[in-house]
């Protein structure tokens, strides 16, 4: 015979522990080595077991009394033996089970559908591919239908057998006085199936992690922020529920000459001063080339001149936002000696001009204006 470990070791008490304490102990352990989350562990399947022998024992004041005098050939005196398999475990804590696992005990037949995950992917986009709309591969880590099994979780050669403890319907009658009570089966925790040869491929999840690339096609005109949605791109349902969705969230890199308000678009555009001051036409870029601008006769730094409908396309309506210009007025800094003497010229009429106003307004009996 093997030598058992001592069951307060094994759920890692003291001797001196709590009900409750015991109960929370076991509960940790029973959850981490639970058959349905290691499916195919020996390891695990022998951890749980050993926990639930402890707790059985220790849970009971008399078989705890037997077992903190005599140890182990107490309980074996007492005919207590621990347990044959998953079945004995499941039928002796039923009830704990319920409350650790959090499912069943009202009745409510829980439907074994559900619906996958919905997925997040944060895209970066271009400018130009947010104004005009791109298409796009993005590479996914999600869960898929396992090829090996198809799905259902077993081995090649075997199938899901109907659950012997609740004979395939997920539930469960237990009699409480003269009551029955219906609950969910413990033992395939409502499925109505059991797995006994798990598929090596899935473990016998029925699911798969891959890596999947998804084309995505983005439309013109979406900004920062916006949030598309790929129906059924995320992860795969469960027992026939349906695909969660993937939702791609835009960002949106800046652009060197271009600002973005809205579906607007707006740059700034310098030009000279005597550009500004005698008029001309001006290259400007826009998103698809450059174009012609006129400049009237005196244009003034900040003015802002239109170029209609060549904008960002609306993404409901499909109509463009406008491209403001706004002209800037550059100074020259070298100036030849001909330029400057041309620009003194220039300054000593601006002056005669001033001085004629100036006269022209005393004239007129402004007194305010000088003193
Ligand atoms: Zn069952
Ligand atoms: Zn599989």
């Amino acid at each position: 015979m093997t030598a058992k470990r001592d069951y307060y070791e094994v759920l890692g008490v003291n001797r001196n522990a709590t009900e409750d304490e015991l109960k929370s102990s076991y509960r940790k352990l029973a959850l981490k080595f639970h058959p349905d989350r290691n499916p195919g562990d020996k390891e695990a399947e022998e951890k749980f077991k050993e926990a639930a022998e402890a707790y059985e024992v220790l849970r009971d004041r008399e078989k705890r009394a037997l077992y903190d005098q005599f140890g182990h050939a107490g309980l074996e005196g007492a005919g207590f033996s621990g347990f044959g398999g998953f079945e004995d475990i499941f039928s002796s804590f039923g009830d704990i089970f319920e409350d650790f696992f959090g499912f069943g005990g009202r009745g409510r037949y829980r439907s074994r559908a559900q619906r996958g995950a919905d997925l997040r992917y944060d895209l970066n986009l271009t400018f130009m591919q947010a104004a005009f709309g791109t298409e796009t591969e993005i590479e996914l880590a999600k869960a898929e239908t396992c090829p090996e099994c198809g799905g259902t979780g077993c081995e090649k050669g075997h199938a899901p057998e109907a659950c012997r403890q609740c004979g395939g319907s997920g539930q469960v009658s237990r009699s409480q006085g003269f009551f029955t009570v219906r609950t969910t089966c413990h033992v395939c925790r409502g499925n109505g199936q059991v797995i006994s040869h798990p598929c090596a491929g899935c473990r016998g999840n029925g699911q798969v992690r891959v890596s999947k690339r998804v084309s995505v096609k983005i439309p013109a005109g979406v900004d920062n922020g916006s949030r598309l949605r790929l129906n059924g791109e995320g992860e795969p349902g469960t027992h026939g529920g349906p695909s969660g969705d993937l939702y791609v969230f835009i960002h949106v890199q800046p652009h060197d000459f271009f600002e973005r308000r809205d579906n607007d678009i707006i740059c700034q555009v310098s030009i000279s001063f005597v550009q500004a001051a005698l008029g001309g036409t001006i290259t400007v870029p826009t998103l698809e080339g450059e174009r012609q601008l006129e400049i009237p006769k005196g244009t003034q730094p900040g003015d802002v001149f239109y170029f209609h409908e060549e904008g960002i396309p609306s993404l409901r309506t499909r109509k463009r936002g406008e491209q403001i210009i706004q002209v800037m007025i550059k100074t020259p800094t070298h100036l030849s000696k001909k330029q400057e003497e041309l620009l003194r010229e220039f300054a000593r009429l601006e002056k005669g001009k001033f001085s004629n106003k100036l006269k022209n307004m005393l004239k007129g009996g402004s007194s305010s204006a000088v003193h």
